[in-house]
């Protein structure tokens, strides 16, 4: 499933719906030096301004308080020049972060983190949603993967990735297993399903012999190694299943591309043109 060339076109189309709507903003918060971070900050400030999204940048040392980062946050929340509000994690262990997330107005959060989002997409009532599972889901429609009815097991259940992973599949009537770090015995869930969706941070945890034959295999891992940048999947798994994501090229640039989507989604919201439904 090439994730590289599908990005592209939700980004072309995305390009259209800015130009329309015309002056968005998307401010990023980064707290602290962690370098994957600065990474992905800066390939979401490219990927804005490839679209006509004005990225506003906001960094804070390490040792800021959360007091200041909480201010950050209220006042991009006023801020009317921004749709989209996204604080980089992981924040420094001083800071609370669910109180950072829940500081996000809702109707800017375009990581879809704030409980009231998180909380709509569990009632099956789809407002903002994290950007990767919903480019995992673009995914699958692309490819015509059957998946009403199908067994899908997601490994992983971060808030970020797995939880509103398995949400979405189930809305979209598979039937779902969560597999996570206790689980036992991971291979007799993956051998089972029709559609594998990994997100956990191993190289190589789930191999050719755990796949079913014909599965689409969906590998949202993004590990540093030293031979590059790999996946949760191993690479033999492609001879076994009938689709399968590579990494780099995969769900990475989806992920982007969604979120991009996400901004869009967020601005119409906040200019009236989609209702949002406040709490
Ligand atoms: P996380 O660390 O928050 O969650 C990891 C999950 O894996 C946990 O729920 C844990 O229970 C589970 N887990 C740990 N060990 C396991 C094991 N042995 N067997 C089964 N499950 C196990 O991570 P995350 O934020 O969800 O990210 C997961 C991976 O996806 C990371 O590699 C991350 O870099 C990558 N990621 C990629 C994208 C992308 O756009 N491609 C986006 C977000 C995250």
């Amino acid at each position: 499933m090439d994730g590289a060339a599908l990005a592209q076109r939700l980004r072309e189309e995305t390009a259209r719906e800015v130009e329309e709507l015309g002056g968005l903003g998307l401010a990023t918060v980064l707290v602290g030096d962690d370098p994957a971070s600065h990474i992905y900050i800066r390939l979401k400030h490219e990927a804005a301004e490839s679209v006509g999204i004005a990225p506003v940048d906001r960094r804070l040392d390490a040792d800021v308080s959360e007091a200041e980062l909480l201010q950050l946050v209220e006042n991009l929340n006023g801020d009317d020049e921004i749709d989209g509000v996204l604080v980089q994690l992981p924040l420094p262990d001083h800071i609370d972060e669910a109180r950072v997330i829940r500081a996000v107005d809702p109707v800017k959060d375009v990581d879809g983190l704030h409980p009231f989002n998180a909380g709509q997409l569990y009632l099956g009532r789809q407002t903002l949603v994290s950007a990767t599972p919903l480019g995992v889901m673009a995914l699958l429609t692309e490819y015509r993967v059957p998946v009403a009815g199908a067994r899908a097991v997601v490994v992983g259940r971060s808030p970020i990735v797995g939880k509103p992973m398995a949400l979405l599949l189930l809305h979209a009537n598979a039937t779902v297993t969560v597999c996570h770090s206790r689980t036992e015995e991971l291979a007799r869930h993956t051998l089972d399903a029709d559609i594998v969706v990994v997100a956990v941070g191993i190289p190589g945890l789930v191999s050719a012999d755990m796949v079913k034959a014909g599965a689409a295999v969906v590998d949202v891992g993004m590990n540093r190694t030293d031979a590059g940048l790999v996946g949760d999947v191993d690479a033999g798994a492609a001879d076994v299943a009938a689709l399968l994501t590579p990494v780099p090229g995969g769900v990475g640039p989806m992920t982007i591309a969604l979120l991009l989507a996400n901004t869009v989604r967020a601005a119409r919201y906040r200019r009236g043109l989609l209702a949002f439904p406040r709490p």
